[in-house]
């Protein structure tokens, strides 16, 4: 089977245009590497998400987005087509929640581990402690300290940062998601995303493959990253994607992934970069 891998760097505001098509294209291609040599979807949509996680110009990792109280609390999940999820939620102090996720997901019989109880769990596992935090987050934390907290709705509009996320089809024919995230600027502490929700940010199944971003509680409640995969069952790709532009009342960006390799995104927001790499050619798209 040809292997295939997309990668997205979130819905939301367009920050650091060009650094994220850099930081897509770095993903994708060291994601696709691991295709390539024969390795399973979750270790590219792993490799790939962790690239991301590392480059500052994400929401994401090194790099995320603070809480109203100015913490860093991040998510990140891993899902594979047979079934297998894996979640973090709310951690702090570590540099790749992605990695910790997929630890959730092989190393124990839960699906998600939250706060301290995943930091202590990271620990663990041998992950060192990092602060997450770039000097442009605390920046952008004083210049617009809001008293939005409850209107995250308008908190997606305003400051959406990004996320990012990757879905793979490996040379076996099985597939994968991950998703990662800092969350919405300004959230209450303890708050949860969509992406550590199973079928919200993150699916995965023997059709497809899904991963999204944008306004969380929206996405999660309405489980669009189920919907996009189920769909797959009775619609060609370019049909669901048509569909959840027109029915998913939330601002957001999904990209998509099915069983013949076939990628694709949409977006229902202001800004999106994403990518792929398939039969050896890279492409870097913007929304
Ligand atoms: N979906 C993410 C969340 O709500 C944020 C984003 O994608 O911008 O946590």
């Amino acid at each position: 089977m040809e292997p295939v891998i997309v990668a997205h760097g979130g819905a939301g505001k367009g920050y650091f245009l060009e650094e994220r098509k850099k930081g897509i294209a770095d993903a994708l291609l060291s994601g696709y590497k691991l295709l390539k040599e024969g390795k399973s979807a979750v270790d590219a949509v792993v490799e790939c998400v962790r690239v991301m996680e590392d480059n500052p110009h994400f929401n994401a990792g090194y790099g995320s987005a603070m809480g109203l109280d100015g913490t860093i609390e991040m998510d990140a999940a891993v899902m594979s087509s047979d079934g297998k999820f894996g979640a973090v939620a709310g951690i702090k102090n570590v540099k790749n929640p992605v990695l910790v996720a997929r630890k959730v997901m092989e190393e124990t019989e839960h699906i998600i581990l939250c706060g301290e109880g995943a930091e202590r769990f990271a620990k663990l596992m041998g992950f060192s402690e990092f602060d997450p935090t770039t000097e442009w987050v605390k920046e952008k934390f004083k210049e617009k300290k809001s008293s939005y907290y409850k209107k995250l709705k308008e908190l997606a509009e305003l400051y959406g940062f990004g996320t990012v996320g990757a879905v793979a089809l490996d040379v076996h024919g099985k597939l994968a998601a991950a998703t990662s995230t800092g969350g919405l600027m300004f959230h209450l502490p303890g708050r949860v995303g969509d992406t550590p929700i199973p079928g919200g940010g993150t699916y995965a199944s023997p059709l497809g493959a899904a991963s999204a971003s944008g306004h969380g509680e929206c996405i999660a409640v309405n489980l669009v990253s189920f919907r996009a995969v189920d769909m797959l069952k009775e619609k060609p790709i370019h049909q669901v994607l048509g569909i959840l532009k027109d029915e998913i009342p939330c601002r957001f960006g999904i990209i998509l992934l099915d069983k013949h390799g076939n990628p694709g995104n949409i977006l229902n927001a202001d800004y999106m970069v994403w990518g792929y790499v398939k039969e050896e050619k890279l492409q870097v798209l913007e929304r």
